[in-house]
């Protein structure tokens, strides 16, 4: 991407002190008159927030007939056109709660998704490697067996999302509309108050240009009446905005990749039931997550330090699906030395045991717990990859004339799998925000109108990546020393209080 300038003060003028301050304004030094293109709402970020927020407006009586552009350095059409064979899973996958997917279904999107590709589980195993302590979330104990099966989360390919919030956009109509893909923001800068024009003294205009063949040619300049970066961690839009972050690196890496069973999860009561399983290794820097996918497949989140990544990622599939085996069976000692074994190319002439001869002999030695998961027989190939996982927190949520959005207002650790739930929260909060200042006849950019987004988001978000972030710390402290004890106590007092619990269990539920 190229480097975005900065506005350095990027003051708000209200309209009746703009004339002093003509002078101290930026202009363009090259066409100074020619209008930019001008819409009510532009969204710069084709991901799932950004796409969410469009279905959300397009989908809302009030805000449908707003102006609305969506910018996107990718091929969106790559995107629209995504399809793999029901036996094959892309690799990114998100966990998403009951009130996410309420929140899908009525912008009209939930009807777009390929169901037979999502997962629902209605269970969760957690565990600590370390002392063994564990809690499980088991909604089922709360309905009676004639009712449905409570869900904690379901399973989903961001792509098979993101497709079916292009479809929900392209069912909304072509009025008013415009989806610019593989088109990238270059630069942002404040508008200027045009002789004889408009006065978008106190817009901001986007500079866009093509990275590939578009579908529709986007205007060079673009003014945004409300701009929202809705664009990923490195936030073009709120670089402009000025608006700082806060946070920090994990230095660790999120293994994510597509496995195949041996078996469907056999959960004993009720039939059709699907558990989650999170094992914590605080000696290998994060947990092991293993989440269901249709088909007797998995998705799985190994958050590690960036060496045991590199060293997961050298393996070869075999291999690869015995450490995952190994991750949620073995004693922490075990699988120290087993992360630290000679890597193939060089171990099979040199010692002739293999990573499996040795979880078959360890696994002889190791008193199993009652709830693991289903072995793993098969890794998808190209599926494993690994993701750096960091923490950021954007001071503010708006400026005059500018939202953030999804990751690129807050990003988390990856272990409560509320990233994404967060950035759908944050388009809900938004959008009818929006909606509300168009009820009313408020200028929806107007600083006063978009006070109540961060009013129902900023302490959400802090205190869900705040929490995940304390998780993280309590759980790389390795050894049975005291805040293991502690971390044990925690887990066995949460799971024998049962008000404790359900609380847990209903914020687990968004
Ligand atoms: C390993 C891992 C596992 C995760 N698991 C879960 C989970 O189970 N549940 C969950 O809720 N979350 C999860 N998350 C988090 C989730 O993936 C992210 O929060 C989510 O994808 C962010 O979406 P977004 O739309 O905000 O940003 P992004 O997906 O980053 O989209 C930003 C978009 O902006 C575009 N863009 C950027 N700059 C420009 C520019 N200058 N011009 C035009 N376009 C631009 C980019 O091309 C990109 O498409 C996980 C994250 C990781 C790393």
């Amino acid at each position: 991407m190229r480097p975005v300038s900065r506005s350095a003060l990027r003051p708000y003028i209200c309209p009746s002190c703009r004339y002093g301050a003509v002078s101290g304004r930026r202009r363009f030094a090259s066409k100074p008159t020619q209008v930019p293109d001008i819409y009510d709402v532009v969204c710069v970020g084709g991901g799932p927030a950004g796409l969410g927020l469009l279905a959300a407006l397009r989908s809302s009586p009030a805000t449908s007939n707003l102006k609305v552009a969506l910018i996107e350095t990718q091929d969106l059409r790559k995107a629209r056109a995504w399809n793999l064979e029901s036996h094959q899973f892309s690799n990114r996958v998100s966990s998403l709660t009951p009130s996410t997917v309420s929140f899908l279904q009525r912008i009209g999107a939930w009807e777009h998704l390929d169901k037979d590709r999502a997962q629902k589980y209605q269970e969760m195993q957690v565990w600590d490697g370390e002392t063994g302590s564990r809690i499980s979330f088991d909604w089922s104990m709360e309905t009676s067996p004639f009712e449905d099966l409570r869900t904690v989360a379901t399973m989903t390919e961001n792509a098979n999302l993101v497709r079916a919030l292009l479809s929900r956009i392209s069912e909304s109509g072509t009025e008013n509309v415009s989806i610019f893909s593989n088109t990238t923001v270059s630069s942002i800068e404040n508008g200027i108050d045009y002789p004889e024009g408009p006065d978008l003294s106190a817009w901001p205009i986007l500079n866009v240009s093509p990275t590939g063949s578009a579908e529709s040619q986007a205007p060079s300049r673009i003014a945004a009446r409300l701009l929202v970066g809705a664009d990923g961690i490195n936030s073009p839009v709120r670089s402009f905005a000025n608006i700082s972050t806060d946070g920090w690196d994990y230095n660790r890496h999120g293994v994510v990749a597509t496995l195949a069973l041996s078996e469907p999860d056999k959960a004993p009561f009720p039939i059709g039931m699907r558990t989650a399983y999170q094992r914590f290794l605080p000696s290998l820097g994060g947990p092991i997550a293993f989440l269901p996918l249709p088909n007797n497949h998995a998705t799985l989140v190994w958050s590690t330090t960036v060496e045991n990544a590199a060293y997961l990622k050298s393996l070869s599939p075999k291999e690869f699906i015995t450490m995952v085996n190994a991750a949620f069976r073995l004693s922490m000692p075990d699988l120290k030395y087993m992360i630290r074994m000679e890597r193939p190319s060089s171990s099979s002439e040199s010692q002739g045991y293999s990573h499996e001869d040795e979880l078959t002999w360890r696994l002889q030695h190791t008193p199993q717990p009652s709830q693991i998961p289903p072995m793993v027989t098969g890794v998808q190939e190209g599926s494993v990859a690994s993701f750096p996982l960091r923490f950021r927190h954007a001071s503010s949520y708006i400026s005059p004339r500018i939202a953030l959005v999804g990751d690129a207002a807050h990003v988390i650790h990856p272990l409560a799998g509320q990233g994404l739930n967060l950035g759908f929260g944050d388009v809900a909060s938004l959008s009818s925000t929006i909606e509300y200042a168009v009820n009313h006849g408020m200028d929806i950019g107007d600083i006063l109108s978009l006070e109540r987004y961060p009013a129902e988001r900023y302490l959400v978000n802090a205190k869900i990546g705040g929490a995940c972030d304390v998780l993280h710390k309590l759980y790389n402290v390795p050894g049975n020393g005291p805040v293991a004890w502690a971390r044990s106590l925690g887990l066995d007092v949460i799971d024998r209080i049962p008000f404790v619990k359900g609380f847990l269990m209903k914020n687990a539920e968004g």
